[in-house]
């Protein structure tokens, strides 16, 4: 059961389908566009939709609003040090904020980035400074339903490849995604990230991780990987920060609060220089675009989502619900990651084409006929110069604290009959403009039954 009892609720709409269709229509079939008080359940993201403790929203009331010096950032600070063993702090308005600062700091052009896979807003990030980021998954990770632990991993041997190959001079950082959002909220393993380490130190490349979703990843080292079955997700993170040089973090995730980004340094020369970037585009030092209060919440959250429970329920339900869902018939990614279930689309609709984006037909219909709101991270979001993308894959994912078994027994339902409907659901057309990040803005329609 979850480790925690309700102390505010919201009430949730319900819409018709007839209803839910015509707003389909109304937003040109982007999930995006649909208001939130149009949807019954919302497994959009987890980011930033973590219900806040008791103990956060007293915290709020601490906050220090001072421009500079504010006591809430002491608070915040201390925090995040003893937790990551950096001696460097820097809070940022959310993750984004931070990879804008962070790698404008350590990359000059036609430079190269090597991660197990960069998120998107990374690689945006990374790309504007006309460096070049290179994905280097392990070979588990292209196959979905792989039951190896730890499909997060780096291909150390392509690593070690790049580094010893012509362009390795040009190697400006190794980014570990821990855990691995783009390839399925999959987990690094420890021996993973220690091997990583030594060919970075070996080759004097910096090793930073980007460490959304930290806590999760610990979890997932001390429930999966021999040797670690002792530890606390703690210090098991603290494990994980010891091998980097650095980190950079949303705590939209693993901040167990609605906004917030933090980079944490190891070296006072790179620090200081990120400060100067974080006057310019953040806010001053002590509060770097967040409010007092975001701190506080911050410093709470940061020590609640180490909480053994806490991890322990969120992995089980998120296990729970994976089984469940190939249980109605949809195939899902295994094993089973905390922050979502990934369906693969492609395999569900095997009578659309990539090119008509097969998981936009599912998006769609679960919102139709469910008001149920997933995403879609197959060729429309991952895809780009015509190319598709690896997998066509739906993404269900679970806000922290916020829903109930019985919510996903409902969507389990709702997944249930659109399988049934499975052979009935035709694909969609882009049109218009295809800027970066086109998934946002995208307008689709429905292509009929050929
Ligand atoms: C969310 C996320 C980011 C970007 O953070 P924002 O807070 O959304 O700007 C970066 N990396 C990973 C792995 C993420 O999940």
């Amino acid at each position: 059961m979850e480790p925690f009892r309700i102390k505010t609720v919201e009430p949730i709409p319900f819409l018709s389908a007839e209803e839910r269709q015509q707003i389909l229509d109304e937003v040109d079939h982007n999930i995006f566009r649909v208001r939130a008080c149009d949807v019954t359940i919302d497994l959009l993201t987890d980011s930033g939709t973590t219900a806040m403790s008791s103990a956060q929203w007293s915290a709020l009331l601490r906050g220090d609003e001072s421009y500079a010096g504010g006591s809430s950032y002491e608070r915040f600070e201390q925090t995040a040090r003893e937790l990551t063993g950096f001696p460097k702090m820097i809070p940022t308005h959310q993750g984004r904020g931070a990879e804008r600062i962070l790698f404008t700091e350590m990359l000059s052009p036609g430079q190269i980035t090597a991660s197990n896979t960069h998120f998107d807003s990374t690689r945006a990030n990374i790309e504007m400074l006309d460096c070049r980021a290179v994905d280097l998954p392990c070979p588990e990770a292209a196959d979905l339903i792989d039951q190896s632990p730890f499909k997060g991993n780096i291909d150390l041997d392509q690593l070690r490849e790049l580094l010893a190959g012509p362009d390795g001079e040009k190697l400006g950082a190794v980014i570990m995604t821990v855990t691995n959002n783009a390839g399925g909220g999959q987990p690094v393993s420890l021996a993973n990230l220690r091997s990583t380490q030594e060919v970075c130190q070996k080759y004097r490349v910096p090793l930073l991780l980007d460490a959304s979703r930290f806590a999760e990843n610990a979890h997932l080292i001390v429930a999966r990987e021999p040797g670690q079955e002792n530890r606390s997700p703690r210090e098991v993170a603290r494990t994980m920060f010891d091998l980097a040089d650095g980190c950079w973090a949303s705590l939209k995730k693993d901040g167990l609060s609605n906004t917030g980004g933090l980079i944490a340094l190891r070296d006072t020369e790179t620090a200081a220089r990120c400060r100067e970037l974080l006057i310019a585009w953040e806010g001053f030092p002590t509060y770097g675009g967040l409010t007092g209060r975001d701190l506080e919440a911050l410093a709470q959250g940061l020590r609640e989502v180490t909480e053994p429970a806490y991890l322990a329920d969120r992995a089980e339900t998120a296990q729970w619900f994976a089984d469940a869902l190939a249980e109605a018939g949809l195939p899902v990614m295994r094993p089973a990651s905390c922050h979502a279930v990934y369906a693969d689309a492609g395999r569900l609709l095997p009578h659309i084409p990539p090119t008509e984006f097969p998981g936009v037909a599912l998006v769609c219909e679960l919102y139709r006929a469910a008001g149920v709101r997933t995403t879609e991270f197959g060729t429309l979001t991952l895809g780009h110069d015509d190319k598709p993308a690896p997998h066509e894959l739906v993404r269900l994912a679970l806000p922290r604290r916020v829903y109930t078994r019985s919510h996903l027994e409902y969507v389990v339902e709702a997944v249930s009959d659109a399988v049934g409907r499975a052979e009935q659901l035709t694909g969609y057309e882009l049109a218009g403009p295809q800027p970066p990040m086109r998934h946002f803005t995208a307008r689709l329609s429905p292509l009929r039954k050929g």
